[in-house]
């Protein structure tokens, strides 16, 4: 998921699609190649690149998944969200309180 407003999100983000697409798209020609009975060095040149473009995707997503674990943006509005509870109705939170009091 990512952060909005954040510029290297969107960037990692963007990185890691594109590198996806290039692969799908090569992994298509590779079938289509497959299919015509394209020659050795076709299909050599196409596995080649199918094994680029895969350590491209990786790459890409390791740089994404990195920059989520250290997000400053991310991890700050996560703690937020953990500090304020949903507060309670207020006849809810006394009945609690005593409850708790007289255990
Ligand atoms: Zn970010």
């Amino acid at each position: 998921m990512r952060v909005p407003g954040c510029g290297e999100c969107q960037r990692l983000w963007e990185e890691y699609t594109d590198t996806t697409f290039a692969l799908v798209k090569l992994d298509t020609q590779v079938k289509m190649a497959t299919l015509r009975y394209e020659s050795l060095e076709v299909m050599a040149l196409l596995k080649e690149g199918v094994e680029a473009a895969t350590h491209r995707r990786n790459a890409a997503l390791a740089r994404l998944k990195q920059h989520e674990a250290t997000d400053q943006t991310r991890s700050s509005s996560r703690v937020l969200e953990f500090k304020i509870p949903q507060r309670p109705a207020a006849g809810t939170l006394t009945k609690t309180w005593n409850q708790n009091l007289h255990r």
